[in-house]
């Protein structure tokens, strides 16, 4: 195909060559030179009719009688147009264009435009297509299964925040009369799956405005100047309803931070994000038109998206808390036949860290499990399943080809994790244990989550460093110190930060200044210590670490409230 295109775009090259050199050959007007002096004299003659002065090297006059044009050298003498005029012969000042150089000039334009574009097509046949295609945005109002607030669990504090803006689109002159600058520019910053689109169709269903959603990376594109043509497109659609919310999904594409260098510029991005903040500034004030982006990292934008009269609210929304995670699974719970055996508290209390996107993808999944089995109803095993797909990739399907030795294995490491939190630090939840491998590699994990505090004692940070070391402390007190496993690893390393900051940010460790080799010989000491306490511990409450490991290889997974039980009966 690129051969061809070659081919055909060298053969019109020559066509267009041919056809103007015959031209040119045919109407061959070129004026002939004379000499500057024999040119004065025919001014004094009278025999000129005009004269054009050009800006470079020649005079070109026609004369009187035969019309014929002839060219002169230009002495550039500044007097020599005024000598002309007093002789009554009009003088035109301009370039030289003879028949040569229109020829000459045509004839380069359409070479270089024919060789311009074949070349563009033999090389780029596909790309160019699609930078057509973008020229259409296909951003698309849709007002059709508009959401509201209450299609939102959680999430209150972001749904009180811009309760304005859905009355500002509603009744744009109402502000505009009291001179309310509304925030045409809104931020949605949060982790993935929190909820930040449904917030901002649920802010264009609420308003009854048409709701346009675009992505940051559909504009970047390789071709400058559609990013931009296609933001003023945008605009005048939204425009022609007077009101609406633009969502721009992952606004980070367009408006990251510039970096140092200054060559790492990107014109199309700065084009195209100029484009966005001129068309902001552009609303007029009867227009209810706002523009809602979202990021998942505030502090990666560009200052200059955020400053006043751009994107200057800026909305968290976070990860759901406890309250927010149950109303969340009540909400998508709805419409599944969820078994009464599920507590839904419990999963709230199991899902700690999960999105809104996670929560409707553990029942989705759920009810996945549970149609396949053709099942009455969605039951607690349908949930644990899914529990897994979504926290840690797919659940192993052969779950009989881990060895029973690693079962076992996992099963006191996770255990002493879960003992050591349970008594050592008891204001932290231990929400699940689980000796289940997932496809992430995991052999099993404790979710042991230290409550939110300004400070942490002494005492809580040792106490946090034994819990890591508890996995492998329970490993060596059970299996012997030959038969440790490698699934440590991520336990000493977080250890160790924790220790290195102990000793050297909080200046907890014997001294408060240290060489580095000092701090480094302290920290080697602390976590010494702290594993042969660790060590210690377990073994004083080693039956417990036997029950709870029992019951984790039977059970393979134990809530909160079965290790309660098992601490309660110990
Ligand atoms: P991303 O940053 O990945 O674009 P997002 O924050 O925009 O994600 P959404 O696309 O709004 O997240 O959420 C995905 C889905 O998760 C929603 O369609 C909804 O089913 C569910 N969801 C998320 N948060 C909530 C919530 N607060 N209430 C109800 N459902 C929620």
């Amino acid at each position: 195909m690129k051969n061809k295109n070659l081919i055909g775009a060298l053969a019109l090259v020559l066509l267009t060559a041919a056809i103007l050199g015959g031209i040119y050959w045919k109407n061959r007007t070129v004026p002939e030179n004379t000499s500057y002096l024999e040119f004065l004299q025919m001014v004094e003659e009278n025999q000129i009719a005009e004269v054009t002065l050009t800006d470079g090297a020649w005079i070109k006059f026609k004369l009187v009688d035969s019309g014929l044009e002839y060219l002169t050298e230009n002495p550039r003498n500044p007097a020599l147009k005024e000598e002309l005029l007093k002789k009554n012969i009009p003088v035109a000042e301009g370039s030289l264009t003879t028949g040569k150089s229109v020829a000459g000039n045509a004839a380069s334009i359409v070479f270089f435009c024919a060789v311009l574009f074949f070349v563009y097509r033999a090389s780029n046949r596909a790309p160019m297509k699609s930078a057509m295609a973008l020229n259409v945005t296909d951003a698309s109002a849709s007002q059709e299964n508009s959401l509201c607030f209450d299609d939102i669990a959680g999430n209150e504090e972001a749904k009180d925040s811009v309760e304005d803006i859905v009355d500002f689109i509603r009744n744009p002159d109402k502000y505009a009369r009291y001179g309310a600058r509304m925030p045409r520019g809104v931020i949605f910053y949060g982790p993935p799956g929190t909820g930040k689109t449904l917030m901002a169709k649920a802010i264009a269903g609420e308003a009854g405005a048409p709701f346009y959603a675009v992505s940051g990376s559909d504009f970047v594109q390789m071709y400058v100047g559609v990013g931009a043509s296609r933001v003023r497109e945008l605009f005048q659609k939204a425009r022609a309803d007077r009101k609406a919310v633009i969502f721009i999904d992952e606004i980070d594409a367009l408006g990251k931070k510039r970096s140092s260098n200054p060559q790492g510029g990107n014109d199309e991005r700065e084009q195209t994000l100029n484009a966005l903040l001129t068309e902001m500034s552009g609303f007029a004030s009867g227009e209810g038109i706002v523009v809602i982006a979202a990021t998942n990292r505030l502090d990666t934008l560009d200052e200059a998206l955020l400053r006043p009269g751009r994107f200057d609210r800026q909305v968290e929304i976070g990860l759901p808390d406890l309250n927010a995670r149950r109303s969340i699974l009540n909400l998508h719970q709805k419409n599944k036949p969820i078994s009464g055996a599920v507590n839904m508290n419990d999963l709230a209390r199991q899902t700690v860290y999960f999105s809104g996107a996670m929560l409707e993808n553990l029942l989705n999944e759920a009810a996945i499990f549970a149609a396949k089995r053709a099942a009455d109803n969605i039951t607690l095993e349908d949930i644990d399943k899914a529990y897994y797909t979504v926290v840690a990739g797919s659940e192993k399907k052969d779950r009989s080809g881990a060895a029973q030795k690693e079962r076992q294995i996992t099963a006191y490491h996770e255990s002493g994790h879960a003992l050591a939190a349970k008594f050592l630090s008891p204001e932290n939840m231990v929400a699940k244990i689980t000796i289940i491998p997932s496809t992430k590699g995991a052999g099993g994990f404790c979710v042991n989550i230290p409550p939110d505090k300004m400070y942490y004692t002494k005492k809580e940070l040792e106490s946090q460093i034994m819990i890591h070391f508890a996995g492998r402390a329970a490993e060596e007190i059970i299996f012997g110190a030959d038969n440790v496993t490698t699934g440590a690893s991520n336990d000493f390393e977080k250890a160790r930060s924790l220790i290195q900051d102990y000793v050297m940010k909080y200046g907890m460790g014997k001294s408060l200044l240290y060489s580095e080799e000092g701090a480094r010989e302290e920290c080697r000491t602390l976590l010494e210590d702290l594993y042969i306490k660790t060590k210690k511990f377990l073994i004083s409450r080693r039956d417990l670490l036997n029950a709870i490991a029992e019951e984790l290889l039977r059970k393979e997974t134990l809530t909160e409230g079965d290790l309660n039980q098992l601490v309660e009966a110990a």
